[in-house]
């Protein structure tokens, strides 16, 4: 992409309406734009990281042997009645009537509409166990939305719901989410910590949320501090080996970890003081086991084995992947600017030429910008006429991990510059080695 025809609404000033370092760089790197309260577009840069983030979120569910849906956003009340949700969801839910006068809702989540999917297709065990997502916008008329896109009114939400015979397969169906879970946050360069949560409106008994420690996080969470040095599993994890992920998920559900709901006082007192870790956290993802919660009352339910009707049990499983782009930001950055994981970058590397119009400095640019396209990488190519520094600033905030630095001297050398987002560390390089380098 040539910077020159894209679009990338850079803010100079600091805008007084973010409270939140995350928010502050969304908006200043041209990411998001707010549309009213609690919604946002997200502007050229800021979808290419949001595309990145679900595409690792996708990547993962699919290993964990789950497969994608979209349902609507809009939804029947008619559902909502049936599982008794309806009135009690209470003012988060916006609710709309039709010109039929129908009662209709924006869908806050959709436990009601893939059981009622479900209930449509499913008759028997044999077709068990099943797992269906969506990445889909939700609606929640939030009492604060605040911190710009970490919490929203109007969020994205990859959210998945299992369906098994009994207790046994639905706890597999939770391990095997809570593995990719981990897999997930990993792969985008966080740090995230299951803790043993409270289920709130979902209902159920079993639930943990994970958490990314950071000091403008809403909850007050505590754990050991050993689940910073925790392994988290491979991509060669073996989702058909039940026993394996239920290993996994001892492991990181043995040493405490709650949030402020569920702590425990006396168990925490009995950690001793420096393997304690009190801190802020922002919850990316929750996961929640919730049995025959909605199967029940909406008539979900297969026959078994034994030739029986049961009803399936349930789980759900959420991961909000506009908020996780601010999380990533208030774990990784600094006072120039956001420093993205390569993972979850808009760009992998921008090429800065430091003096547009000069004829060594033009050529030396276009062959790095047409080698790195033909090597499929995604490069961002400065060729705008603004000056060296501020080429330098937009590039430090907008995050890009490796910047290629190409100045007329060098140009005529036949050399460039490399530096690194994360580190500052810089080289200089024969432009030929870096082309061959390229491939
Ligand atoms: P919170 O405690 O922050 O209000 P929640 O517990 O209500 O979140 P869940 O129902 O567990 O949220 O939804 C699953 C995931 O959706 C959350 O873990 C979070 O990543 C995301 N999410 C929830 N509410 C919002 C929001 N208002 N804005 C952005 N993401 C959200
Ligand atoms: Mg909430
Ligand atoms: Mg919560
Ligand atoms: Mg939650």
């Amino acid at each position: 992409m040539r910077l020159s025809r894209y679009f990338l609404p850079i803010l100079k000033e600091n805008p007084r309406e973010a409270e939140i370092v995350s928010h502050r760089l969304m908006l200043r790197a041209g990411m998001i734009r707010q549309q009213g309260q609690g919604s946002f577009t997200m502007l050229p840069l800021g979808k290419r990281v949001l595309d990145k983030v679900c595409r690792i979120i996708r990547e993962e569910q699919d290993r964990a042997g789950a497969l994608e849906i979209l349902m609507p956003t809009i939804q029947s009340a008619e559902l909502w009645k049936e599982s008794g949700r309806y009135n009690d969801y209470g003012k988060e839910m916006l609710r709309i009537k039709d010109r039929q006068e129908r009662d209709l809702l924006y869908g806050p989540t959709n436990e009601e509409m893939v059981t009622e999917i479900f209930r449509a297709y499913v008759k028997s065990y044999k077709d068990l166990p099943l797992n269906l997502y969506h990445i889909q916008w939700k609606f929640r008329d939030e009492v604060r939305p605040r911190f710009g896109v970490m919490r929203g009114r109007e969020f994205l939400m990859k959210d998945a719901y299992s369906f098994d015979i009994d207790y046994e397969g639905a706890r597999a169906a939770y391990n095997r989410m809570f593995v990719a879970y981990l897999r997930t946050f990993t792969r985008m360069g966080l740090k995230a910590i299951p803790m043993r949560a409270d289920t709130g409106p979902i209902g159920g008994d079993l639930s943990h949320e994970f958490i990314i420690l950071a000091e403008t996080g809403e909850s007050q969470v505590f754990c050991r501090k050993e689940f910073l040095d925790l392994a988290v599993p491979g991509e060669t994890v073996d989702f058909g080996n039940d026993a394996e992920i239920a290993g996994i998920v001892k492991d990181w559900t043995t040493p405490y970890a709650a949030t402020d709901e569920m702590h425990d006082e006396a168990a925490w007192d009995a950690i001793p003081e420096d393997e304690r870790l009190s801190a802020r956290g922002i919850e990316v993802g929750h996961i929640f086991h919730f049995g025959e919660k909605y199967s029940k009352p909406m008539g979900a339910k297969v026959q078994g084995p034994d030739g029986k009707e049961h009803f399936v049990s349930m789980g759900s499983y959420g991961i909000g992947p506009t908020r996780l782009i601010a999380a990533i930001i208030e774990a990784s950055h600094d006072e120039a600017g956001i420093i993205w994981p390569e993972s979850v970058a808009p760009f992998e590397v921008v090429i800065i030429n430091m003096k547009a119009g000069d004829a060594d400095c033009d050529a030396a640019c276009e062959r790095l910008y047409a080698a790195y396209q033909a090597a499929g990488v995604d490069v961002l190519y400065d060729d705008t006429d603004q000056r060296a520094g501020g080429k330098f600033a937009t590039a430090d905030l907008i995050g890009i991990p490796n910047q290629v630095i190409v100045g007329p001297r060098g140009a005529a050398a036949g050399e460039v510059e490399l530096k690194r987002r994360a580190t500052g560390a810089r080289e200089t390089t024969k432009l030929d080695d870096l082309l061959a380098f390229i491939g």
